[in-house]
């Protein structure tokens, strides 16, 4: 295999004989107009309309009733893990096919992950295999579910829309409401992805967004914590500005809070960005509709969304038949200056989370020996 069609076809779309990387911000709205803005105010940092602005923005879009902004996506799951009721020695649910931040938040959280199959089509969390875990090793007692085995309470379940694919939610909501697991969704890569008709992050008890560099749309680096709860959205935005108490002068602080704000000048960013979102998308889609096509040509399969579902198409990926095939496909995209990077390595490889109980792994590992992401930036 010489992929020198794959190569051609992908230089032609993005229109360069240049390197061609996997997924780059581009800003032609009002980002430069709003940030100068903030500059002219001086209210660059803590406090400022562009917060606001941000997260009314992000309430309306994702159709939830509360968003906090956060200073990036990771924090926003630490603090989404801690307000859906996770404590120190639980255990959190979620997946091994996912970005290390997934496994990190809960970590942080001071709990840990058990790392569950996902489904084939989605790439994410598997209701069928939290299922069978709770089956296997749930017991419901008086203050939720816990883990028979490890005595552990499992406080929250973490499943995450892998590159903008929803995950099967009704089938999570119903497994999970079963034994009274908390939904905290890792929405970080699924901003503009809808399941039957609703927005990913909606459906968990809180949900998280990311708006990194490579991320659908970017604040430089930010995150929000979307949900349907007003004053769990209130807790949120308390305990993630140092938790101070209001007055006209006195520092009084009444939780141990956290400096996770976004700053008001990443804030105007964002909010030149999200403006822009359903062209991005429209954009992104007309892409994925190109790249099928093409790809039905090789041979390759390209990575459609699911049914019932509406995706991004933040990072687009391909299938390769075999681990052969993708290293390959692989070593030769990228020596010919295309960007293609291969699915993340299970979290259970990594060493500080290689203890952790995982279940058989079945998809996971199918996919992690095939799937790589494509070019996917909003073209020009
Ligand atoms: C990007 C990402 C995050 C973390 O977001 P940051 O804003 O970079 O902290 C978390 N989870 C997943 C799945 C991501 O892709």
């Amino acid at each position: 295999m010489e992929y020198k069609e794959v190569i051609n076809f992908i230089r032609n779309k993005f229109e360069t004989k240049d390197f061609v990387p996997l997924h780059s911000p581009v800003f032609r709205g009002n980002e430069r107009k709003y940030v100068l803005d903030t500059l002219d105010s001086t209210y660059v940092s803590s406090v400022g309309a562009y917060v606001d602005k941000a997260e009314k923005m992000m309430v309306e879009i994702s159709g939830t009733r509360s968003a906090v902004a956060v200073v990036n996506g990771t924090s926003g799951l630490q603090v989404a893990l801690k307000l859906a009721g996770v404590q120190g020695g639980d255990e959190v649910l979620t997946q091994a096919l996912t970005f290390v931040a997934t496994a990190n938040a809960i970590h942080y959280a001071s709990a840990e992950p058990v790392f569950l199959d996902v489904d084939y089509d989605t790439m994410g969390l598997s209701p069928k295999a939290v299922s069978q875990f709770l089956e296997e090793y749930g017991e419901m007692r008086d203050d939720g579910a816990y883990n028979k085995k490890s005595g552990k309470r499992i406080s929250a379940c973490l499943p995450m829309h892998t590159f903008g694919f929803p995950v099967h939610m009704d089938e999570l909501l119903v497994v999970c409401s079963k034994w009274g697991i908390p939904i905290v969704e890792d929405a970080a890569e699924s901003l503009g992805s809808y399941y039957k008709g609703k927005h990913s992050g909606s459906f968990g008890k809180l949900g998280v967004f990311s708006f990194n560099g490579n991320k659908i749309v970017t604040s430089g680096g930010g995150g929000m914590i979307v949900t349907q709860d007003e004053d769990l959205g209130k807790l949120g935005k308390h305990l993630t500005t140092t938790a101070k108490v209001p007055h006209p002068y006195e520092y009084a602080h009444d939780n141990v809070g956290y400096n996770f704000r976004m700053p008001n000048l990443n804030a105007a960013l964002f909010c030149g960005q999200l403006e822009q979102l359903d062209g991005f998308l429209q954009n992104k889609r007309q892409l994925a509709i190109d790249y099928a096509e093409f790809f039905e040509t090789q041979g390759i399969t390209f990575r459609r969304e699911t049914e019932n579902t509406h995706a991004n198409y933040w990072l687009m990926c391909v299938e390769l038949e075999s681990l052969k095939h993708r290293n390959s496909f692989l070593k030769i995209t990228n020596e010919g200056q295309i960007m293609t990077r291969p699915i993340w390595q299970l979290m259970y490889r990594l060493p500080m989370y290689s203890h952790c109980y995982k279940d058989d792994q079945k998809n996971a590992e199918y996919l992690e020996e095939r799937i790589v992401n494509i070019p996917s930036s909003v073209r020009s």
